[in-house]
């Protein structure tokens, strides 16, 4: 990516996010679908300059996540996550 503009942590994408997820996702651990690196996700690039919001690999710059809030509606494209892991609430996975 030859632009950096307007880069956030993923943090950002956790409060449209909580709609979808039970849990707080900035705290789970996800796998990169493109690299396989692996990192707690608030880890991840988040971009809010494009039309809705796209989390990118820090290793790679693989799309992880794409999120867009349209009235009533919270699109949500994950397929850039091999995987998402919760941690149970003690904190043992
Ligand atoms: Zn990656």
């Amino acid at each position: 990516m030859s632009q950096v503009s307007h880069r956030l942590d993923g943090n950002v994408a956790a409060g449209p996010l909580a709609t979808l997820f039970a849990f707080d996702i900035t705290t789970t651990r996800c796998t990169c679908a493109t690299c396989g690196a692996a990192a707690l996700f608030a880890e991840y690039h988040a971009y809010t300059d494009a039309p809705g919001t796209v989390v990118r690999c820090p290793r790679c710059e693989g799309v992880l996540v794409r999120l867009a809030e349209t009235p009533g509606h919270l699109c949500v494209d994950l397929r850039g996550a091999r995987l998402v892991d919760v941690a149970d609430s003690d904190g043992a996975t």
